[in-house]
Parts: structure tokens; sequence; C-alpha cells
């Protein structure tokens, strides 16, 4: 039987609709639309989409037993490798990972991966289908900081394997970027992250919420006092970067985690106390993923948004879904335009911004062709709501308050590939080590450190 070149398309809220409301884009596959898809999959016996998953999922394997409805197998498949499938399956760029390399997108479409696992996870869930926690204790107490992927992934391999784990989260929830980044019509909170959180403490791992490391406690009060024989250090990299032009202190300024912040943890569009200023007209800086976010959420509160971003379209960085449903839904992007001041009234009030025109020059050390101001292009834009959405750095606290702790010029903890620090018994992994990137990669940082951590703890015998 010849197979179908093109993949089952997925079901998605209308834009007019959508661009209303905060409920989740696309709605994935009902049961059927997997199994078609999931039979268009060769079961390739090098399979290359493997080699492009961080956290290695058998994927071949998977999809095979969705095609044969063996759903659980499927689901028991995947979490061998990832307990945060239904996140992963819905925000992963599975385009430059596990699909990117996929024998199918030679010549026709790669096998949806993504839309795959997100089924299979959402169907485990509704058949109420979790992890058990194991049988057997080591003994060993091991501190995690930090309750974003990367401590959750370290966290729960390690529960695995037998440790006594305890995950330290700043937050009063856990979830990291999965919670207070990513808006709810990208990633559902209680349905889906919620639901993933609570099959990490399914094995056994605790969660202290409200607890900052480096001020309510120090790691090295956690190592010599309160008994943990390792510590992995997965705190992200959450402080936001300014452009520092005049007019960025004004009142109506936000970074994009804190405007993100305020809408996803503290739920400021339900109208709780956390108050956030509706704009009417919103100006997000920036090109990528977060800026999308912070768009398309400012439009969901009602306003006229536009984005404005210093390079051309082809080097946005954001996912190429992310940018055509922002503007699919509305958003105006003004692209080879750079912001100079932002503009302020009398009473320091944000009334609109000025940028200036771009055209790209050579490539820069990214290898994207460097942007240059065109002289004299300058105009304005009304706006009472400027975003900055220019990208995010580890927050100093911890290296700060941690003896002999290495960190480079960008203040990201130097850890080697298995997640090992300068300091014994410390690990490290995800954005504090590498400075912002991926959901998964995090995820795969997190697992190659708790293999680290696991013969870490062996010696101590
Ligand atoms: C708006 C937005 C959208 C994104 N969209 C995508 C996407 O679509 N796909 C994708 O793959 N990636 C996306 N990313 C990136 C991705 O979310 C991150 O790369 C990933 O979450 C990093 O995981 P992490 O565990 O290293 O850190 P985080 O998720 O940042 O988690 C770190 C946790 O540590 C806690 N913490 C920090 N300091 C301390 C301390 N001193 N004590 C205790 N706890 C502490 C923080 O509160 C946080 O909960 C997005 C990021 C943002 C901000
Ligand atoms: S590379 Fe594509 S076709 Fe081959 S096993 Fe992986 S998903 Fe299936």
């Amino acid at each position: 039987m010849a197979r179908a070149m093109k993949r089952v398309p997925v079901r998605e809220q209308e834009p007019k609709v959508r661009a209303a409301n905060f409920e989740e884009v696309s709605y994935g596959y009902n049961e059927e639309e997997a199994v078609a898809e999931a039979k268009r999959c060769l079961n390739c016996k090098n399979p290359r989409c493997v080699g492009g998953c961080p956290v290695s999922i058998n994927i071949p394997k998977f999809i095979h037993f969705v095609s044969e409805r063996q759903f659980e197998e499927a689901f028991k498949t995947i979490q061998e490798s990832s307990l945060l499938p239904a996140v992963c399956g819905r925000v992963c760029p599975q385009e430059t990972q596990c699909e990117g390399p996929c024998v199918m997108g030679i010549k026709g479409e790669a096998i949806a991966i993504g839309k795959l696992e997100r089924f299979v996870a959402d169907w485990a869930r509704e058949h109420h289908i979790v992890p058990e926690k194991p049988d057997f204790s080591t003994g060993k107490k091991v501190a995690v900081i930090g309750a974003g992927p990367a401590g959750l992934t370290c966290a729960s391999e390690l529960a695995k394997k037998g440790h006594d784990v305890t995950i330290f989260e700043a937050l009063h929830e856990a979830g990291g970027v999965l919670v207070y980044g990513i808006p709810e019509f990208r990633l559902p909170k209680e349905k889906v992250v919620a639901k993933e959180v609570e099959n990490v403490k399914r094995l056994g791992v605790k969660i202290e919420t409200d607890v900052v490391i480096g001020k309510s406690v120090t790691i090295d009060e956690l190592l010599d006092e309160e008994g943990f024989d390792a510590v992995f250090i997965g705190s992200g990299a959450g402080l936001p970067r300014f452009m520092n032009i005049p007019g960025e202190q004004a009142n109506g300024v936000y970074s994009a985690n804190e405007y993100l912040t305020r809408n996803n943890l503290m739920k400021a569009f339900k109208g709780y106390d956390t108050p956030i200023h509706r704009g009417k007209k919103v100006v997000v800086v920036g090109g990528g993923n977060v800026a999308m976010d912070a768009a398309r959420t400012a439009l969901r509160l009602g306003a006229d948004t536009h984005i404005v971003y210093r390079r051309s379209e082809a080097e946005l960085p954001a996912r190429a879904e992310e940018v055509h449903h922002a503007k699919e839904e509305g958003i105006q992007f003004h692209l080879l335009t750079n912001p100079v001041e932002i503009l302020v009234d009398d009473e320091d009030w944000v009334k609109g911004i000025r940028v200036i025109k771009m055209e790209l020059g050579e490539p820069d050390d990214s290898g994207r062709r460097r942007p240059i101001e065109i002289p004299g292009s300058e105009y304005d834009i009304d706006a009472d709501t400027v975003i900055m959405a220019l990208g995010t750095s580890p927050n100093p606290l911890i290296s700060s308050t941690t003896e002999g702790l290495d960190v480079n010029k960008w203040q990201c903890i130097v850890a080697d590939d298995e997640g090992a620090t300068s300091r014994k018994g410390i690990f490290a992994g995800g954005d504090a080590v590498s400075g912002a990137a991926t959901v998964i990669l995090a995820m795969g940082a997190g697992k190659k450190a708790a293999a680290s951590i696991d013969a870490y703890l062996k010696t101590l015998d």
C-alpha cells in the first residue's frame, strides 16, 4: 500500500475566535487521526529521528504501538525516556529536532512525531495511567534546585534509581517556564503541566515551593547541615535583558518575563489581584518565542499589537509555527526595525516608541547577517505599553552564594557535558548552564546529570 506523503492535518481553533480567548490553539489528533499518521512511519532500522531527540525516545517503537492502537504500550515506551511528554508534544521545536532528520521529510512531509507524542500523553492522562514509585531505596539524599524541565527530569531519573529527592522551588508553583512563561493557549497549566508534575511526585519526589536557595538556605548548608549527599542546580535563566535606551524606565514598560508571569502564574487575565496594564496599543520588541508569546497574550487582552524586530523574517528565531499563528491572529510585524527611544508623557507613562529602519550587512559571530541602521529613517509608533523580549541570563544569586562555583562571563554556571561543576558533589544543567535554550535540551541535561549524580553517589558507599 502506498504511504501518504502528506501528514494528517491537525485541527485548530479559528484565528479570529482564538485571538479573543486563552483556550488552547491546537486541538491535537483524535484516535483515528493519530493511527492514520502513525501508519505513515517506515519504522526505519536506523531511525534518524531518534538521533534528533535529546532524551532519545524510542520513536519508531512508540509510533508502531500507536499504529496498532496499543496506546498504553506507546505511553510506556515514551515514559522510559521522558516524564513530560504532554509538554514536549506541545512546545518542543520538533521541526529542528526529531522531525528534521525524518526520512519521510525528504520527498514528502516528516512524520508528525510531536503531535503523536502529545496524543499518546493525553490519552494516558485521560485513562489515568501513571508511573509507580520504586519499591527500593538507596538511602542517599539529593537536593534539586528549581522545578523547571531540567530539575523535574533530573529529580525523576534519580527517584527511579531509588534516591531520596527533594526539589526546592523559589516560586509558589512547580514547572518553571512551563508555568510562568509559556502561555495557557500553547500549554494548559492545570490540564497538562500540573498533571505531569504530579507524575514526578508519584515517583516519590518531594517538592518544597517558596524556597529561594541562596536566600532561605545556601547550597553549602544543604550539603553540610541538612544531610544532602549531592545537589543539582536547574535554576534556569530568568533575568531579563534590556536595551538601555532612553525611556526604558517609564511606566508601561515591561520585561516579557514580568508581563507573562503576571498573566500566566498570577492569572491577571482572570481578574485576580495581580494588576496588569491592559494596553490598547502594545509594541513587543524581539523576534523569539518569548516575543511571540508576549504579543499573542497582549492581543488576547484586547490590544492592537505590533512586533518590532531588527532583522528580516528569515532570521526570526521563533518557531515557524508560532510566527504563522501570530500573523493569522492579526499581529503586525515591523521587520528590519529597531527601537532607539521610548517616548514618555509628562506623567512618565509610555506614549510611543521611536524606531529606526535597518538593513542587513555581513554575517556576525552568530552566522546571521548583521543589522545596520539606515541614517535618517527614524519614525514613531504610538503605544501605551512596550514589552522587551530581548533574551534572559541566569540570576547570579546561587553562584554568588556558593563558594568555588565557576561561572562564565554571562553568569552561566560552568558544567561539563555530564553536568559536573567546579565543585565536587554539585551538578548543574538546563538554562542555568546553557543560557536560554529549549525545554527538551534542559530535560536532556537533567537526565545526563542524573546519571552522573547516580555514579557519584555510588562512590560515597
Ligand atoms: C515565554 C517563553 C516561551 C518559551 N517557549 C518555548 C517553546 O515553545 N519551546 C521550547 O522548547 N522552549 C521554550 N522556551 C524555553 C524553555 O522554556 C526553557 O529553555 C526551559 O524552561 C529551561 O528549563 P530549566 O529547567 O533550565 O529552567 P526554568 O524553566 O527556567 O526553571 C527554573 C526554575 O528554577 C527556579 N529557581 C530559580 N532560582 C532559584 C533559586 N535560587 N532557588 C530555588 N528555585 C529557583 C525558577 O523559579 C524556575 O521555576 C520558552 C521560554 C520562555 C521564557
Ligand atoms: S525517521 Fe521518520 S519514518 Fe523513520 S522511524 Fe523515525 S519517524 Fe518513522
